[in-house]
């Protein structure tokens, strides 16, 4: 039998680790990519695909820095995976509305409205720009940075484009364990052994599994988010709406995705009704008229989520070549891009900004 040998092992095709694969093969590193389902296939392809930046994070010290860079990476890997390989990932400028309902809403957005990025709309401004909007807002933060794409779109295109650059990405390949033996690591699957001397983990919320059998004590935990879909005829919105943790985000296609729950150390990948529910309610509170739209479809995600809300990227504090990229919770559409170089970089020994490599490495001290 063929020996599988690679300079680097991915474990997990979804957008992070189809992100470090594009990256890596790129830099002409020959990779393999092992995939347990189908690439995208788990949190990726459940997720809205806002990329906020300014909308997400409240800290400016080492999060909104690392998410507004791989924002704005998107713009040139955009273009470089459309010319590539020919995959549009629907990357729709516009940007998102995140919406007060009273003064006190109004100053929680002060941190961001400080930004040159956003600005502050009145009601009257905010419904010329969506005039469907609901008449209780007083308000809302305009962050005309925080566009969206589709993520299984982009993760397909990161993936095609890895391939092009010489990756080999092999689907329903659950890897069962990882073992260093002489200089390489060898990953067992049920398809055979492959030998890599470098490894990254990034297998989402089933990172967990990795993390004990290579001897950490470390956990991510699953965030259940629950969505709906609807169509709608002759309503175009050009614009993300966002309140709380609730959002409509328009795609091309006359669909609008309605999300999401956050439902703590959920397991099961179904919505629920009470899910569906909720949402559907948070939903018609923004814009009423989404009552009567056309049911399109229900799903959910898990979200991998750490104790301390930083995601893990980087190596094994004892194997050298054994690297993890998970735990990127609400964000990991966002921050594939920023999270694929940062892995290529310190695999190849360029510069990492020091205060992201605290930030995120793997050992910094964890609860139990
Ligand atoms: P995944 O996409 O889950 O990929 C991990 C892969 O590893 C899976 O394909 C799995 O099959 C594979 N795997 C697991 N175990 C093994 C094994 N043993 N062997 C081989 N393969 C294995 N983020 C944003 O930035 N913007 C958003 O608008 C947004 N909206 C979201 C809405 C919802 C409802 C949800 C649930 C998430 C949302 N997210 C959003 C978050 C985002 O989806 C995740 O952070 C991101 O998809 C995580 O990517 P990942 O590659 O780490 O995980």
């Amino acid at each position: 039998m063929e020996t599988k040998k690679f300079d680097v092992v991915i474990v997990g095709g979804g957008i992070i680790g189809s992100s470090i694969a594009y990256y890596l093969a790129k830099e002409n590193r020959k990779v393999a990519v092992l995939e347990a389902n189908t690439i995208g296939g788990k949190s990726t392809s459940a997720a809205a695909g806002m990329l906020g930046a300014h909308s997400e994070y409240k800290e400016f010290k080492q999060l909104y820095p690392f998410a507004r860079s791989s924002q704005l990476l998107y713009k040139e890997l955009y273009e470089e995976i459309r010319e590539l390989t020919a995959i549009d990932f629907e990357k729709r400028n516009g940007g998102l509305l995140k919406l007060a309902y009273s003064e006190e809403e109004k100053r929680e957005l002060e941190t961001i409205l400080a930004l040159s990025s956003v600005e502050w709309l009145d009601a009257e401004l905010a419904k010329k720009m969506v005039p469907q909007l609901s008449g209780n807002i007083i308000g809302a933060a305009f962050l005309k940075e925080d566009v969206h794409i589709t993520p299984l779109i982009a993760c397909n295109g990161l993936s095609k484009g890895a391939q092009l650059f010489g990756a080999e990405v092999y689907e329903y390949t659950r890897v069962l364990g990882v073992k260093k033996k002489g200089i390489d690591y060898v990953i067992k699957t049920l398809q055979g052994d492959f030998f890599a001397e470098n490894v990254v983990i990034a297998s989402g919320v089933w990172s967990n599994y990795f993390f004990q059998q290579l001897g950490l004590s470390h956990q991510v935990i699953p965030v259940k988010g629950e969505c709906v879909s609807v169509e709608n005829e002759g309503f175009p919105l050009q614009y993300s709406v966002f309140h709380n943790q609730y959002y409509i985000v328009p795609r091309n296609n006359k669909e609008f995705i309605i999300g999401a729950t956050k439902k703590w150390n959920e397991w099961s990948e179904e919505p629920s009704v009470d899910g569906i529910e909720e949402v559907i309610q948070k939903a018609k509170e923004m814009i009423p008229e989404v009552g009567n739209m056309k049911w399109k479809r229900a799903w959910a995600g898990l979200r991998p989520q750490t104790y301390d809300g930083y995601p893990f990227i980087g190596e094994h504090p004892e194997m050298k070549g054994l690297y993890f990229a998970t735990g990127h919770q609400r964000n990991g559409i966002l921050l594939a891009p920023i999270t694929g170089k940062m892995i290529r970089d310190l695999m190849l020994g360029m510069p990492v900004k020091s205060e992201w490599l605290d930030a995120f490495k793997v050992e910094r001290p964890i609860l139990v």
